[in-house]
């Protein structure tokens, strides 16, 4: 009998103990230079990662379809409106970790919820920028975000949708900024200057202007990074045309975006999860989104050596302070002023 108990005890102990090993993420970050922070991680800790890439939408939906059976633990996803989003519809477990806390600004984590958890942290940041075809403009035509609704540059604008999330934290931010009154006017001011209607990425606006069929567009850094430091004589040919600007240097600051990550509401391996976050926050980690995919550390004080992010700033830039939860939070204003003005 008491060799049955002791099998039981043992295999109840291995079980828990492959559970305790295990980790489910799933990605919206469509990076292939991550795969290294999640083989560091494995090799630190000895848990193992399974992974599901999806874009931000599709995960979200799936974690709506599975709901309390979800496997996932850890969700990453890459804009502060879809992070906010998903906490609103209670997807995230809030998560109290003082190290976390620590480590990144309040101002790039959610706000604290009833029990004195966040939902969401900012891992990294990426400045949302306006390129420039150099033959048509300088750096201080267009030195504002608000200059881009100016007259003087009517049929010059090449813009992806206005209800992608990068257009809508941005506009979000306006909206923090300006008012919304004065955002609505600046919206319409930019759908009146737009070169073509909305359509693809980012990379493809960077392109539109070095090609000549707009003057100026706006991007997120790490794909005008990416293009810099890129050995295809394409790429090269497409930066030696354009200029790059970091808005509202002498105001409020350059619009910042986030790519975060959250425990999953129902997830099963809990201290894993949080785990696993806290890494993402720490010294290499950070350093690995600076030099891997082009963005700035989120947490505080670390360093970092990315020629591209160097080159482009010079340095270092103003960034805004706004909460980046605030930004999220206008998303359903923004878009009611985008159909107004005609933004598609
Ligand atoms: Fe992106």
């Amino acid at each position: 009998m008491s060799n049955i108990v002791t099998l039981f005890a043992a295999l109840a102990c291995c079980t828990a103990l492959a559970q305790d090993k295990q980790l489910n993420i799933y990605s919206a970050r469509h990076y292939p230079t991550d795969e290294a922070l999640y083989s560091d991680f494995t090799k630190a800790t000895g848990i193992k990662i399974n992974r599901v890439d999806a874009d931000d939408a599709g995960i979200l939906a799936r974690l709506k379809a599975e709901g309390s059976a979800s496997p996932a633990d850890v969700i990453l996803l890459v804009d502060a409106s879809r992070l906010w989003r998903a906490e609103v519809d209670g997807l995230f477990l809030p998560i109290k970790s003082k190290l976390l806390e620590d480590a990144i600004p309040a101002n790039l984590h959610a706000n604290h919820s009833d029990n004195g958890g966040v939902a969401w942290f900012g891992l990294s940041t990426r400045a949302r920028v306006v390129v420039f075809d150099k033959l048509k403009y300088s750096k201080a035509d267009l030195d504002s975000y608000e200059k881009l609704a100016e007259p003087k540059l009517k049929g010059q604008l090449c813009i992806r949708s206005g209800s992608h999330p990068y257009n809508l934290s941005l506009f979000g931010a306006m909206t923090e900024h300006l008012g919304a009154a004065k955002t609505e006017v600046w919206l319409k001011g930019l759908v009146d200057n737009m070169a073509r209607s909305p359509k693809g990425g980012d990379t493809d606006q960077i392109k539109a202007v070095a090609a000549g069929e707009c003057g100026v567009a706006l991007t997120n850094t790490y794909y005008l990074a990416r293009m810099m430091r890129s050995t295809n004589p394409a790429d090269k040919a497409v930066t030696e045309r354009i200029g790059v600007v970091f808005p509202n240097q002498s105001s409020w600051g350059t619009h910042v975006n986030i790519a975060g990550g959250a425990v999953a509401k129902n997830a099963k391996n809990v201290d894993n999860a949080v785990k696993f976050l806290e890494y993402l926050a720490s010294p290499s980690a950070q350093n690995h989104f600076a030099n891997g995919n082009n963005e700035w550390p989120a947490a505080k004080g670390v360093g970092f050596d990315n020629p591209a992010l160097k080159a482009m700033t010079g340095g270092s830039f103003k960034s805004e302070l706004i909460p980046i939860s605030a930004v999220g939070m206008n998303q359903i204003k923004v878009q009611q002023m985008l159909d107004r003005v005609g933004f598609k």
